[in-house]
């Protein structure tokens, strides 16, 4: 038997690589121009961390998560999201005593949940995320949500939405739940199993369930945004006038909603409309609850996160990912045990000049050379056989016109620099 990769993990061909290198490509740049910075955190974080910080009652914690124990006898979890990791080394490196406020930080990396296997969804998927920590104006919620609408309109996707909601803070929230609990329990019954292990500690949550019951029983239920504090209801409205004036269209979504106590006021999604039913490529809001839900001190914080592979396959069905340049520019071919080693000194020398160049590493035929020269898409190849080695001199053809000159050997280099040089200025 061979051994093969496990569900839901996928293998990143060469291939396809590129098309990733050029996402993250993208979404660096970006980050870098709004003034966020790079953060790595560790891969797996004690498990504690995790129920805290995402929450035991929520289907991450509950049945999604890659746990064991290690031989100190720790629980430990592959990380299934990275918000909370953020915010444990934003307290452990006292980074809200230390560094100006707010704190604006991004990651790029893989994530791990169990999934039931299904199209777009992977066990080991790899999310964009921002995390915001230390400020509590709207401003900072708007500029957020235009750093993720930034990210897209640089890739060029198109037919996105923002839809938004507010679901209040622990003050207007408890009151809402009430009248929420008080609406549905007449229908309890109903409800689907899921659901009803949420009505008690989680109602909010029965609004996004997606069992055709729950969303019929859930018709007419009273709306969180009808609910808001005079502070919530506030915050909500000089964000909305800040995407206005930021030219960033949305859409109220009284639906939206995010489960856990810690989470307050805004929260958004990003959908894109035709890349079929897993729609929402970029998910966030505030969460001015957590910091200090893990140990540290009260923090107001804001944070999304996007999904890397549904990026990819929106980028794909709308026909975006752009032709990649050359990867090479000049092929060196060798023929003979002789030649090769004067190949090997001009590739080394070409290099040193930041030139690309390919060599042949196993001795095929000048055709088989040439066809590798293709597919790499070399501009030029210098062909140098045992004859023309004897006389000093290359061969150096345009493989874009077909034409060929011969020269000496001692001016190849200075030849390939000068029309190599020719062709940056050319592309630019
Ligand atoms: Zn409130
Ligand atoms: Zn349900």
């Amino acid at each position: 038997m061979t051994i093969q990769r496990l569900r839901g993990t996928q293998d990143i061909l060469p291939s396809r690589v590129q098309y990733w290198q050029y996402i993250e490509g993208v979404i660096r740049a970006a980050c870098r121009d709004f003034g966020y910075q790079e953060i790595r955190t560790p891969i797996f974080e004690f498990t504690e961390l995790f129920v805290r910080g995402v929450g035991e009652t929520t289907d991450i914690v509950n049945k999604e998560m890659y746990t064991f124990m290690d031989q100190g006898n720790n629980s430990l979890t592959l990380r299934p999201e990275c918000t909370a990791a953020v915010c444990r080394a934003y307290v452990e490196n006292k980074l809200y005593g230390q560094v100006e406020q707010p704190v604006k930080l991004y990651y790029i990396g893989p994530m791990f949940r169990h999934e039931k296997p299904q199209a777009g969804r992977f066990r080991q998927f790899h999310q964009l995320g921002v995390e915001v920590l230390g400020a509590d104006q709207p401003v900072v919620d708007a500029e957020t949500i235009r750093l993720a609408w930034e990210i897209y309109r640089r890739l060029g996707l198109t037919g996105l939405q923002v839809h938004l909601n507010s679901i209040g803070c622990p003050q207007c929230r408890a009151l809402y739940k009430e009248q929420l609990q008080a609406f549905l329990q007449p229908r309890l019954g109903e409800l689907c199993a899921d659901c009803q292990s949420r009505f008690a500690r989680n109602p909010l949550r029965i609004l996004d369930c997606k069992q055709a019951t729950c969303q019929s029983v859930a018709q007419g239920v009273p709306l969180m945004v009808d609910f808001l504090c005079a502070d919530c209801q506030s915050h909500l409205d000089q964000l909305r006038i800040l995407l206005d004036a930021g030219n960033i269209p949305y859409h109220m979504n009284p639906r939206l909603v995010r489960g856990l106590d810690y989470y307050r006021k805004t929260a958004f999604e990003i959908i894109a409309q035709d890349i079929g039913a897993q729609s929402a490529i970029c998910g966030g809001g505030r969460y001015d609850g957590l910091v200090e839900e893990i140990g540290g001190p009260a923090t107001p914080a804001i944070g999304w996160a996007m999904g890397l592979e549904r990026v990819l396959s929106a980028l794909e069905m709308q026909n975006k990912l752009p032709v990649l340049p050359d990867t090479q520019f000049a092929m060196i071919i060798m023929l003979g045990e002789q030649a090769m080693a004067a190949g090997f000194r001009l590739t080394g020398q070409l290099r040193e000049q930041g030139i690309p160049v390919g060599m042949d590493l196993l001795g095929k035929s000048l055709k088989a050379q040439l066809r590798a020269a293709d597919r790499n898409h070399c501009r030029v190849a210098v062909i140098q056989g045992e004859d023309e080695l004897e006389r000093g001199m290359a061969v150096v053809r345009d493989l874009v016109n077909g034409e060929q000159r011969e020269m000496p050997q001692t001016e190849v280099m200075q030849y390939i620099l000068a029309i190599y040089r020719q062709y940056r200025e050319e592309v630019k």
